[in-house]
């Protein structure tokens, strides 16, 4: 499995380094072996108010809770 999906992934970068085909862009590409079939999914847009990745982000660093109560003792 991991040599399959290394593989695509190399290609990936091959065809983002040469300018040549269609990347992947704004979709992911699901493998399923059992059945042996792939799926593209599209992938939802950029959330601009995402208080992540959004412009104005207010969650800026993880936050570890279970360090945080142990500060406390
Ligand atoms: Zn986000």
């Amino acid at each position: 499995m991991a040599g399959i999906i290394g593989t695509m992934q190399a290609l990936e970068a091959v065809k983002y380094i040469t300018g040549q085909g269609e990347l992947l862009t704004g979709s992911m590409l699901v493998f399923d072996g059992l059945k042996m079939e792939w799926r593209k999914v599209k992938l939802p847009k950029r959330n601009s108010l995402c208080p992540i990745c959004g412009d104005s982000p207010a969650i800026k660093e993880l936050f570890d809770e279970e360090q945080q109560a142990c500060s406390l003792n």
